[in-house]
């Protein structure tokens, strides 16, 4: 898994599946920003590269404003010179509900983040990676994003759309160096889990019997699937939609 870039940039790095990949890329000894709403969760993030040694910075950005998105890109480089990897991981949840009990407002709160966030980031990332002749994204997408999710319908097709993004994106950069490729967890032990598990703690019970592994998946499961997108190893891979989902989506 060669990774020859030398700055990555990962949007909702404050815990989570982000904050992991974060590690994985420092580890690798990349230069990482961190991109979050949550300034002290961002900062930890930081605190944890640069106490193992890396080196990272944390640049408070909300990917639902396009200014904030544009001076993200505009300041990574400014601070390391380049951007060579993006994972586009910024994303919310939402509360369970059938497509007749939901509400405008949820709708629009979680296309905001999770769809438009992405086109944002992409937006403004692509423009730079053009420049410079190369560069890889990777989208956070879901198993929502690949079939149906009772009661998570916009979750679900806010995941889908991600897809959309990816694919069109991935073809239209294809022949510029550009690969752009999505990660499509399935349940992954983060606070984004704990709360739906808070919400309706049946789901905590069946949640890992639903995985052919019978388990639910960890962070660091997720970051090592991002790396390797971003490797040189993956270097014909685009417009991929990769399950990092313990088998979920093989029945
Ligand atoms: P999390 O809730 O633990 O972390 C999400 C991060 O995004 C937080 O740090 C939060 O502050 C940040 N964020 C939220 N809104 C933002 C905004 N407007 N601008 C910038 N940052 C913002 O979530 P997680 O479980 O680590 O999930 C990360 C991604 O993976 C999400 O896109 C999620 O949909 C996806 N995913 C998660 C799971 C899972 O089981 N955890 C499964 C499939 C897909």
């Amino acid at each position: 898994m060669k990774l020859s870039g030398q700055v990555a940039l990962i949007t909702g790095a404050a815990r989570g599946i982000g904050r992991a990949t974060a590690l994985a890329f420092a580890e690798r000894g990349i230069k990482v920003v961190i991109a979050d709403i949550n300034t002290a969760g961002a900062e930890e993030t930081v605190k944890l590269i640069t106490d193992a040694g890396g080196t990272a910075c944390f640049i408070h950005c909300d990917v639902r404003d396009e200014e904030q998105v544009k001076q993200l890109v505009a300041r990574t480089v400014e601070i390391y010179g380049s951007l060579d990897y993006a994972f586009n991981n910024a994303g919310i949840e939402m509360e369970n509900q059938r497509v007749h009990e939901g509400s405008l407002s949820s709708f629009e709160m979680i296309m905001d983040v999770n769809v438009k966030g992405v086109w944002l980031c992409m937006k403004y990332q692509l423009q730079q990676m053009l420049v410079q002749g190369k560069g890889a994204i990777v989208n956070a997408a879901s198993v929502a994003g690949l079939g149906a999710a009772p009661k998570m319908a916009v979750y679900s097709a806010s995941k889908h759309a991600v897809l959309g993004l990816t694919r069109s994106a991935a073809i239209e950069y294809a022949r510029k160096n550009i690969r752009v490729n999505a990660v499509c967890p399935a349940v992954i032990d983060t606070a984004m889990y704990q709360r739906v598990c808070e919400m309706d703690p049946r789901i905590a019970q069946r949640m890992p019997e639903l995985h052919p592994m019978g388990r639910v998946g960890r962070v660091e499961e997720v970051a090592e699937t991002v790396m390797y997108l971003c490797s040189e190893g993956a270097g014909f891979t685009t417009g991929h939609a990769l399950a990092v989902d313990g088998g979920m989506t093989a029945i």
